[in-house]
């Protein structure tokens, strides 16, 4: 098997792997290669039409591929090498990435570091397991903005959305925009799985109806998707049967959560923390393997592009440092857990060594209004940060100073993010102390 070596190797072509490139070659790296499976860099960007992308780094309302191209046009002009039509089938624990395509068959790619930048898939209807018939006409929603947005068809003319998240708010709003008629977004949890932003932008706008604390019951169709019945759901999400209601329709969406993609960083023998579905990182975005680096969504699943870019900054400039064996850093390694009312934290290692301040990336478990965010040894409040309002669907993002972590005793190997509601409320937002 043909076999060729870079200092470092980028599996996959979306906003995290182009941006890691970049930091990489920037950061010092003399050869970076590019792996993605499809013919085109820019990931899930290229079928995001909308507007929202790179409102903090570039300081402008972009589209998802004119947000993509920005960073592709980087890529050229650092000489990144690309291979797309290529997909990347395995990774060794010595950084040998297994490698097809149909230009060069099979091939070994040898990284002394590796960016793992795979992005996420949706979940499908056999991960909900919704009785039924299996008529044609039910899709996951992210398929169906590709058939809207690349490839120009209509997946259906009366729709009915499985779940809140960011994906199905926006394809509630682009299908009305073709002319479709959505009859709803039906959404299990008692609050929106997308950001507000896109609830307002998508639905309300549009006087989209969303039902929350409503499950689907049921498929019906022979041939094609003919009907839905949806039923309000208690506290315990089971539905109330006899509250179930028939919605005509002949399309339904799922919009029901993304997994990350982490095949490759399992064989690998890479720990997985199973809050996130990604892989377990330092502030360094450095995965259990050392010299392997990991950000992006197939790390945990991400709002915002531009914070996608931030984490695959830091991972390609750290990729670049092990490769150019720059990156020798001595410290304490800290493990940060979630406590009450928190889902995932990303990192979920900490080292105070190089740097001023750490972000961690939450996820809470329920909408909290006056919400304290409490970081903690055992029995040591380490900081408080108040935020107006939390919600499931937004991360929360809040810095640790690296005094913070130096001061955590050394019996104590960990600290505890949680989340609480203020008792006094009305103090200043969003500070930290
Ligand atoms: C519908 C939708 C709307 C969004 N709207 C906004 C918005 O308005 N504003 C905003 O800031 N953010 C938005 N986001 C979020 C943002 O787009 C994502 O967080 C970001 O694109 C994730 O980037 P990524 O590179 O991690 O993953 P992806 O973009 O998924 O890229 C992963 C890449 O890896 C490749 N790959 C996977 N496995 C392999 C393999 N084995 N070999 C080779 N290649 C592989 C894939 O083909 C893909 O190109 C939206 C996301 C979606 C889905």
């Amino acid at each position: 098997m043909p076999s060729v070596c870079y200092d470092v190797v980028v599996v996959g072509g979306g906003p995290a792997g182009l941006a890691a490139a970049c930091s990489a070659m920037e950061a010092g790296a003399s050869s970076v290669v590019i792996v993605e499976r499809d013919a085109e860099l820019g990931g899930i960007l290229r079928q995001c039409v909308h507007t929202g992308f790179g409102l903090r780094i570039f300081r402008e309302d972009l589209t998802g591929p004119e947000y993509a191209e920005r960073w592709i046009e980087r890529v050229r002009e650092l000489g990144v090498e690309q291979r797309t039509g290529a997909f990347a089938l395995s990774l060794n624990a010595d950084g040998r990435v297994k490698v097809v395509s149909a230009t060069r068959g099979v091939e070994e790619i040898r990284g002394k570091a590796i960016v793992l930048a795979m992005g996420c898939r949706e979940k499908t209807r056999g991960a909900l397991a919704i009785p039924g018939t299996r008529p044609s006409g039910v899709w996951t929603a992210g398929t169906a903005q590709r058939l809207i947005n690349v490839e120009g068809y209509l997946p259906g003319r009366r729709i009915v959305i499985a779940g809140s998240g960011d994906v199905g708010l926006i394809m509630a709003r682009r299908l009305h925009l073709e002319g479709a008629e959505v009859q709803g977004v039906i959404e299990i949890a008692p609050f929106p799985g997308g950001l507000m932003r896109n609830v307002v932008q998508c639905l309300e706008d549009y006087r989209i109806p969303l039902l929350l604390s409503h499950a689907i019951t049921e498929i019906g169709g022979r041939r094609r998707v003919e009907w839905v019945k949806v039923a309000g759901v208690g506290p315990d999400l089971r539905p109330a049967r006899q509250l179930e209601r028939v919605i005509e329709c002949d399309t339904v969406l799922l919009s029901v959560g993304l997994i990350p993609e982490n095949e490759l960083s399992r064989e690998a023998g890479i720990a997985i923390d199973p809050k996130t579905g990604g892989a377990v990182v330092t502030q360094y975005m450095e995965t259990s393997l050392p010299g392997v680096f990991a950000c992006g969504n197939v790390v945990h699943v991400n709002d915002l592009v531009d914070n996608v870019s931030d984490e695959a900054i830091v991972a390609g400039r750290e990729a670049a440092a092990f490769a150019c064996r720059r990156s020798a850093r001595v410290g304490r390694w800290i493990d940060v857990k979630g406590g009450d009312r928190v889902r995932s934290v990303v990192p979920q290692r900490v080292s105070s060594a190089g740097v001023n301040t750490v972000t961690l990336d939450l996820r809470v478990t329920e909408v909290i209004d006056h919400a304290v965010v409490e970081v903690a040894t055992n029995d040591r409040v380490l900081a408080t940060h108040k935020r107006r309002r939390v919600r499931p669907g937004e991360m929360v993002r809040i810095p640790l100073a690296a005094s913070h972590i130096d001061s955590v005793p050394f019996e104590c190997g960990s600290i505890r993010v949680s989340v609480a509601h203020s008792r006094a409320q009305g103090g200043p937002v969003g500070s930290g102390n």
